[in-house]
């Protein structure tokens, strides 16, 4: 699902690094990144999710080699095949939620809006809880809501891979705990992959497998990943 080789990124401006021998992350399966605060993990989603180019070796996200693709083909990857939970939910005010949730329709052109996509999105509400929401905007909605029109959002084209960045950093501990369930039901009934960052250690055994980034800045020649289960 995720294979990545010999990996080296760093940022023009910036002297930060990330490199990383080797990494993979089974299909279907459930990760979480962990690591301090600017080690790389929202670097490193980025990365796999085509939205930055390593300087060298290769990053295969879904069997698609995403490092040899052209910018149109690694753009049209991404918006198909998957789907990202941003920190600040990232929701466009002027919008409503169910447009919010079919905004990957609305601004791709590969993607065709058809009926059926609403229904889908009405569907992906319901099962979250705000069906009633759903002509509100975002600014009308507590934390906890917005956090999930974003998730539904992220999942609206039935990407096989889920990327979410602290998803419940800004939730009290009961939202954090629904929206958590929201995740893991979905991505269970879909087979979805999914990769969470999260500097949340009590929610760390929900996920089959825990990336610490401080296994990426060791130094020596195996500076590579490790893939520790989780407890
Ligand atoms: P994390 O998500 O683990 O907190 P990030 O991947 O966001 O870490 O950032 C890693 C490092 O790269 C940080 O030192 C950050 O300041 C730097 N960085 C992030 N984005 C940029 C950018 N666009 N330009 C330059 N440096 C950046
Ligand atoms: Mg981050």
């Amino acid at each position: 699902m995720i294979e990545l080789r010999d990996l080296a990124f760093s940022y023009p401006d910036s002297d930060f690094g990330l490199s990383i021998t080797g990494l993979e992350i089974a299909a279907g399966t459930t990760t979480a990144f962990i690591g301090p605060s600017g080690s790389g993990k929202t670097t490193l989603l980025n990365l796999i999710a085509g939205i930055l180019e390593p300087d060298t070796g290769s990053v295969r996200t879904n069997g698609t080699l995403v490092t040899e693709l052209s910018d149109r083909a690694r753009r049209a990857f991404r918006v198909t095949e998957i789907g990202l939970v941003f920190q600040e939910f990232e929701l466009l005010e002027y919008l409503t939620v169910l447009d919010n949730i079919l905004l990957p329709y609305r601004i791709n052109p590969v993607l065709k809006l058809q009926p059926e996509i609403v229904e889908r999105a009405k569907t992906l509400a319901a099962r979250v809880g705000i069906t009633d929401k759903l002509r509100r905007r975002p600014r009308q909605l507590s934390q906890g809501e917005r956090q999930r029109v974003a998730v539904c959002r992220a999942v609206i084209t039935d990407p096989p891979l889920l990327l979410t960045d602290e998803p419940t950093g800004n939730l009290d501990p009961l939202n954090r705990e629904t929206v958590l369930d929201i995740l893991f039901d979905y991505v269970r009934d879909a087979g979805t992959t999914l990769v969470s960052v999260t500097h949340d250690h009590g929610i760390l055994e929900r996920f089959e497998a825990v990336v610490d980034f401080r296994s990426f800045h060791e130094i020596g020649p195996d500076s590579g990943s490790e893939l520790d289960p989780a407890r």
